[in-house]
This record gives C-alpha cells, sequence and structure tokens, in this order.
C-alpha cells in the first residue's frame, strides 16, 4: 500500500525557524493548482500496479488553499489511481480555521487534521513570528473537534530560546486537555539559512542549554504518557488508533509519491525529488515535462541498510535484524559499535528487535550515525 504526498509550497510569512520550501508570494496559487494537478496526471500511470491508502497534503500551509482546490486535487489523485483510502491528512494553522471553513474541510472527505499550534504562549509565538491576526489555537482546535474530524493531531514545539520550562508544561498541558488523538512535538533545531540560525551566528541569541531541552523532553514524555499517549516515535505521540498511517508508511519503507515542489518520491529502490523552487516547477507544468526539474538516486544496499536504521531506530518498534540482512545483505550485528552502544545502554533489544530506548531519543540520530555504513 502506497501513499501520495503532496506539497502546497506557500504561507503567509517566514517562520524564525523554518527551512522548509515555501514563497510568500500567494498570486501564483491558481497556477500552482494547475501545476500540481499536471504532475499528478503525468506520474500516476507509472503507479498502475500500486493502491494507495493515505494522501497528505503538506507544506508551507495547505490551508491557504481553498477546501475545493484540496478537493480538486484529490479528485484527480483519485481518478488516475487505485485507492483503499483510510487516512487523507491536512495540514492546517489555526488562524486559517473557522466553523465554515471546517465544515467544509470535513465536507471534502479529509478526515485528518494536522494543525500547526507550535506553542500557546504569545510570547513564544511572537518570536517564531507566527502571530497572524487574532487566532486562538485553542478555539480552533475545538471547532476542529466539533466538526467532526475522525483524527485531530497538534504540532508543538520544545527547545525554543525564549519562554522557561514553565511555558512548556502549561502548553503541554492544554495539549493534553484538548480532544486530540496525536501530537507531533518537535525539538527546536537552528537550520542555518534561517532567522534562528542568523540570530545565533550573530549572537543576538542563545541556543537553551541542552540540559533543559532535556528536562523538557522528560516532561514531554511523562505528561503525554499520564495523558494516553503512546510514545511510537521520537516527535510522535498517539492515542489509541491515532498513529499517523502515512508517516508509519515512510518509516516502513513502504512506496511513496510525492507531488510539488521539492517533493521527494521513492519506489523500486529509487528515488526522486522536485526542484525547490515554484518557478522551476510551474516552468515545467507549462512544457508538460516535470522530467528536467528533478533529480535521483538509486539506493544501494548501504543506502537501504542506513535508511533503514535512520527511520528504523526512530520508532518504538526499532529494527527487525532478520527483515534487514534479507533486504539489504547486511548484518547489523557485525557493526562493530554496536556492541558499545549495547553496554552503555543507548541500545538495547526487546523481543529479537534493535532499538534505541525512549531516554535516549532526543540523541537518536547522533547514535544512529554510530551504526550506519
Ligand atoms: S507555516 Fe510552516 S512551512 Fe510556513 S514558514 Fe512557518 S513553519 Fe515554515
Amino acid at each position: 500500500m502506497s501513499g501520495i504526498y503532496v506539497h502546497i509550497p506557500f504561507c503567509v510569512q517566514a517562520c524564525t525557524y523554518c527551512d522548509f520550501h515555501f514563497t510568500t508570494r500567494l498570486s501564483d496559487r491558481n497556477a500552482m493548482v494547475k501545476a500540481l494537478i499536471g504532475e499528478l496526471r503525468a506520474q500516476m500511470p507509472n503507479w498502475s500496479e500500486h493502491t494507495f491508502r493515505t494522501l497528505y497534503f503538506g507544506g508551507g500551509t495547505p490551508s491557504l488553499l481553498t477546501p475545493s482546490e484540496l478537493a480538486e486535487i484529490a479528485k484527480v489523485a483519485h481518478e488516475e489511481g487505485q485507492w483503499e483510502l483510510n487516512e487523507w491528512t491536512v495540514e492546517a494553522n489555526p488562524e486559517d480555521l473557522n466553523p465554515n471553513t471546517l465544515a467544509a474541510l470535513k465536507e471534502a472527505g479529509i478526515n485528518r487534521l494536522s494543525i500547526g499550534v507550535q506553542s500557546f504562549q504569545p510570547e513564544v509565538l511572537q518570536w517564531m513570528n507566527r502571530i497572524r491576526g487574532n487566532c486562538n489555537a485553542k478555539q480552533a482546535v475545538e471547532w476542529a473537534a466539533e466538526a467532526g474530524f475522525e483524527h485531530l493531531s497538534l504540532d508543538l514545539i520544545y527547545g525554543v530560546p525564549v519562554g522557561d520550562h514553565r511555558r512548556w508544561e502549561d502548553d503541554l498541558e492544554t495539549a493534553c486537555n484538548l480532544p486530540v488523538d496525536h501530537l507531533s512535538c518537535y525539538i527546536l533545531t537552528a537550520e542555518p539559512k534561517t532567522a534562528y540560525g542568523h540570530q545565533l551566528r550573530i549572537g543576538t541569541l542563545s541556543a537553551p542549554p541542552d540540559e533543559r531541552v532535556l528536562d523538557e523532553y522528560a516532561t514531554l514524555c511523562d505528561k503525554t504518557k499520564k495523558a494516553g499517549f503512546e510514545h511510537y516515535e521520537v516527535s510522535s505521540f498517539a492515542k489509541p488508533g491515532g498513529r499517523s498511517k502515512h508517516n508509519s508508511a515512510y518509516w516502513d519503507g513502504t512506496p511513496y509519491l510525492g507531488i510539488g515542489p521539492g517533493a521527494h518520491s521513492f519506489l523500486d529502490g529509487c528515488r526522486w525529488w522536485n526542484a525547490r523552487s515554484n518557478a522551476r516547477y510551474m516552468k515545467s507544468a507549462e512544457k508538460g515535462d516535470f522530467t528536467t526539474q528533478r533529480d535521483s538516486e538509486l539506493l544501494d544496499a548501504n543506502d537501504r541498510f542506513n535508511e533503514a536504521l535512520i527511520t528504523g531506530l526512530r520508532r518504538v518498534e526499532g529494527v527487525d535484524p532478520k527483515a534487514l540482512l534479507k533486504h539489504t545483505g547486511l548484518d547489523i550485528q557485525s557493526q562493530s559499535k554496536l556492541a558499545a552502544l549495547l553496554a552503555d545502554g543507548r541500545c538495547e533489544w526487546v523481543n529479537g528487535r534493535l532499538r534505541i530506548p525512549e531516554a535516549h531519543w532526543p540523541l537518536a540520530d547522533a547514535i544512529t550515525l554510530e551504526l550506519i555504513k
């Protein structure tokens, strides 16, 4: 079963920490919708042997498209492929949500909303450059619940350089008391080409100390557990039945099709990705040939081994060494650093699978680096 990701590359303003691909030039919106539909029609014949199960609109800010534009893109995806749809997610910013829009999104067939709250605190949102109008994120989530979506997820960020530990506890308490079945909670990272990266470089701001970030992580694990969420991936927490099917498929190595500027696809050991340029992408759409703006790579056994570890060791299930050996011909047990990682508790065997214990997940990337080829 495969999934489709559609990238909507528009935002109203740039968040301080963001290095995703987007533009604030909203005037290209109609042309972009046409281009996305064009790429779908061009790509789908290559996927005729696949059945799609999940559709995911990410960004950027998908909620800047109207519900009918989102539905138009989804309709083409359905016309051109075989589907057993059981999850259609749209990322939305709280300020774009009101009861009318939510009813229209629900009516379009979307059954999962992923709401980019990031924080409920004005001071933090101000620093993130996420204040737009008089938005009340808590109210937006309550409206979404009243609209009757099957699944609701919130994004939150911790380890931010403003506010203190108490603000993170307040954000978590608010989130855990809302009627949602999923939380995605990310540690803030300073990407070089962002305003945050710049502030750190010129010294106008300092990153929070590691101890504070680790304290916030411990609070996150504790509060979500008490609220009935399962911590099933480094950044992901779900109530029973609330796991993201789309993201879980990425982590399983399932084929996926990515549509839109900057979107990645994966099929039969090959990965390809579109240029992170709206202009190049829309030009390709005008010519009816998306291949010239695309790059690709064929994954060899080492790449497949590394990917399986990078994604698998972020999950509570960890990695099955037998499946890895069958899939790549490479044996995790022969990795020289494994013994040391097991000895100091940064890795463990559970039911024959290798995993990183939850307490060490904030360092999952660094631990995985020691094991990859
Ligand atoms: S809304 Fe999302 S994609 Fe847009 S700038 Fe902010 S973090 Fe980046």
